[in-house]
């Protein structure tokens, strides 16, 4: 079997299930089990609904709820509107649904408290709004879908908005749901992102959680693959809203797609699919808008014997924190005393590339960062510079490829570059750059090395 995910955008009107309805319809001689998210944009408005009626003002909390209630409603009646039954079936679901949330939202509102767990229960009207939706959808269209409540299977602990999984329930509890609910059907479908405890209390796996469901589900079933159905075709050679020429890369091994959505890529975070890549299943990033692309294919490392470049990530507004002692000079101790302060300050480096004198190091964002060049200033000189640009060129066995630097430096040798750090994982080449050279610098990379 094979598990399909798709995201917001893949689903976002009746159009875009439309879509979904035909390419699970090609795919059903492989037994999909389907996970979707909520329609685009809801989850961040069951967010504000939530805070706003614990704020005090249930009237906008209810404006907002009312106007996600009629996106519902439009788009199932757009759906089924040659099903007469069918829509009055789902229509009195959908209102069930939305009688329960506002039912919780008034609470939240009366006793002035949001805790997490109400939080989750909010949230989780998202994906049980779009896949029960989509479950009537897929019917009408004559491919006979069960549903499965993804909080009966897909186990965490209590932390409630980022439940951890519990992977030993999770494998004893997904087949056991989800074949049964594939008996005597074509496919089923199920909710990312929402999850339950051993206990049956409503927990969610983190915000973009529903890849880590299409993973989870995927380790537990034996998935032979894991489609991840987005709105781009893959993960592209460099961003392609600010490069022209990029194509989508075709294979990749999951080292290289944690280090590009690490330094910057969005496409997919590979925490959530390492379940699936643990067990060397396959995962594919397709586009739903135009699934004949192959999309990327992204495998275990082992998996990948072609080396050499495979794209050109960057991140923006980083940080560089320049440090510089003489006493680091013929001593020892100097680096721990340095990182027992960003240790004691949560402050997380990017990059960091040192000599005999100073150390250079990137953070992402500027949180406890005045505390921490006080207290550094107390032993070393510290220059803090804004407004830089990261690139990282990435691919596998970089450090075996010959004239690499040459290449990558030959490139943009108009540009000044702040500093420099080669991973020790072998798999990028990362180095800062002025914001206002980024363009022309990636541009430029991308020329040397894609087109
Ligand atoms: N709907 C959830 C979110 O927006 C989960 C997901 O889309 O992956 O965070
Ligand atoms: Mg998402």
């Amino acid at each position: 079997m094979i598990v399909m995910k798709f995201g917001g955008t893949s689903v976002q009107d009746s159009a875009a299930i439309e879509r979904l309805i035909e390419i699970v319809q090609r795919k059903i001689e492989l037994r999909p089990v389907i996970v979707v998210s909520a329609l685009s944009k809801v989850t961040d408005s069951l967010q504000n609904i939530a805070n706003l009626s614990f704020r005090g003002d249930l009237k906008s909390a209810l404006a907002l709820t009312e106007s996600l209630q009629k996106r519902h409603i439009e788009m199932t009646s757009e759906l089924l509107s040659q099903n007469q039954a069918y829509l009055a079936k789902s229509l009195s679901q959908i209102d069930d649904y939305f009688v329960k949330l506002r039912e919780i939202v008034g609470v939240v509102n009366i006793l002035e408290e949001l805790s997490n767990k109400s939080m989750a229960k909010i949230l989780s009207f998202g994906e049980l709004l779009s896949s029960y939706i989509i479950y009537r959808a897929l019917n009408n269209s004559g491919v006979k879908c069960a549903i499965a409540d993804a909080r009966g299977f897909i186990i965490t602990d209590d932390e409630f908005l980022k439940g951890e999984p519990d992977y030993n329930s999770i494998r004893e509890l997904t087949p056991k749901a989800l074949n049964s609910a594939l008996e005597g059907n074509d496919v089923v479908i199920t909710q990312g992102f929402i999850s339950g405890t051993k206990d049956g209390l409503n927990t969610v796996l983190g915000r973009g959680g529903s890849d880590y469901t299409a993973a989870l589900i995927g380790m537990a079933m034996g998935a032979t693959e894991i489609e991840i159905w987005t709105d781009v075709d893959g993960v592209h050679t460099t961003d392609p809203r600010r490069v022209g020429n990029t194509r989508s890369i075709s294979t990749m091994s999951f080292s290289e797609a944690a280090e590009l959505s690490f330094f910057g890529a969005k496409v997919l975070h590979p925490a959530t699919i390492q379940p699936a890549i643990e067990k060397s299943i396959p995962v594919r990033v397709l586009n739903s808008t135009e699934p004949q692309n192959r999309g990327t294919l992204i495998l275990r490392d082992d998996k990948i014997t072609s080396s050499g470049v495979r794209a050109i990530s960057f991140k923006e507004n980083i940080i560089v924190i320049n440090i510089f002692s003489m006493k680091m000079l013929n001593t020892f101790g100097f680096l721990t005393k340095l990182f027992e302060v960003f240790g004691k300050y949560g402050v997380s480096v990017d990059l960091i590339s040192t000599s005999e004198v100073s150390v250079s190091l990137t953070v992402d964002n500027d949180h406890n960062l005045d505390k921490l060049t006080q207290e550094i200033s107390g032993f070393a000189n510290v220059t803090v510079k804004y407004d830089k640009s990261q690139v990282s060129v990435v691919g596998k066995n970089l450090k075996e490829t010959k004239g690499l630097a040459k290449r990558i430096f030959g490139a943009i040798c108009e540009h000044n570059i702040t500093m420099i750090s080669q991973g020790a994982s072998d798999i990028n080449v990362s180095f800062v750059v002025n914001k206002e050279d980024l363009d022309c610098v990636i541009t430029a990379l991308h020329k040397e090395f894609f087109e």
